[in-house]
């Protein structure tokens, strides 16, 4: 059995355990705050929280974050993590005291910061390539899927070319790229995911989080759920689509999640994702019995 893990990845470049410090740049969403849409993604929780919010000095989020994972943590080195909405959904000027406060920290090792790939301009490239020439600079891109009556069903709100072009720029600032995929997204077949896997794979991409598609209250997924309109993966389907899509995945690319982190409170369905350890747990059986290896299929 053999997938590479962030885990293992981490203690190979890092020398040692790193945590992620979750932190907030305060930017909205083009698809939540009107530009592109006012509805945002399907599946996506945005009421109330999408408010531009005033966010505490990036050095006291740093402190509070650290708090949160002292307990097991001593000594340890930390990825600055931007990580709620469009993080570089500001003009650069605004970012750029934030992200330098976050990667100047000594025990930073490395920013990370989740965005749209259509809220890439020129000045935020240019603000990437000066701060990775600091440290290490990952970006974190939602694609989900690579077929566009998907991208159009869920509201993504942009063409698979403007990721590709964001992906070829954002390597040429020297940043890594990290790919969001979903699995279970509606309509979707298994050869559907694995064709979005193989894509990644391919597409310059050094690292990839796969997840499930999460029903969460109040969004428009859960009233298509309501309405048997949509179905959502069994556990044991999630797992073999997962497991189609690591066979796709170049042995060297980073898998730094098997599953998502939903938000337990609003989730809906499927229930059997609630437990996140039980979920884990359940994968790695299933990767033993099946003898996983990533990119065996390729
Ligand atoms: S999922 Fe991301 S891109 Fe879609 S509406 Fe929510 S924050 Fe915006």
């Amino acid at each position: 059995m053999y997938y590479r893990s962030l885990s293992a990845y981490l203690r190979q470049r890092f020398g040692g355990k790193v945590y992620k410090l979750a932190l907030s740049a305060g930017c909205t969403c083009p698809n939540r705050d009107g530009l592109l849409d006012t509805r945002g993604c399907t599946f996506c929780l945005g009421s109330g929280e999408f408010a531009a919010s005033a966010v505490l000095p990036v050095a006291e989020q740093l402190e509070q974050a650290r708090r949160l994972v002292a307990f097991k943590a001593k000594n340890a080195r930390y990825i600055a993590y931007f990580q709620d909405h469009t993080n570089t959904y500001a003009p650069a000027g605004t970012l750029r005291p934030l992200f330098l406060a976050a990667i100047q920290a000594p025990d930073v090792a490395a920013l990370s910061i989740a965005t749209r790939p259509d809220c890439l301009p020129e000045e935020i490239l240019a603000l990437i390539a000066e701060l990775a020439q600091i440290k290490p600079v990952w970006i974190e891109l939602g694609l989900q899927t690579i077929h566009a009556r998907t991208a159009e069903a869920i509201r993504r709100g942009y063409p698979l070319s403007v990721f590709e072009d964001a992906v070829a720029r954002l390597r040429q600032a020297g940043a890594e790229v990290i790919v969001h995929q979903i699995l279970g997204l509606p309509g979707e077949t298994e050869a559907d995911m694995a064709a979005t896997a193989r894509y990644i794979g391919r597409c310059g991409a050094q690292g990839v989080k796969l997840h499930l598609l999460h029903v969460l209250r109040g969004t428009d997924l859960a009233a298509d759920y309501l309405a048997g309109r949509y179905v959502p993966l069994t556990q044991d389907a999630y797992i073999t689509c997962l497991e189609h899509c690591l066979r796709l995945l170049p042995p060297e690319m980073v898998i730094h999640r098997l599953t998502g982190d939903g938000a337990k409170r609003a989730l809906l369905a499927p229930l059997w994702s609630a437990d996140k350890k039980r979920v884990l747990q359940q994968i790695r059986l299933r990767f033993q019995q099946d003898d996983l290896v990533q990119g065996s299929l390729l």
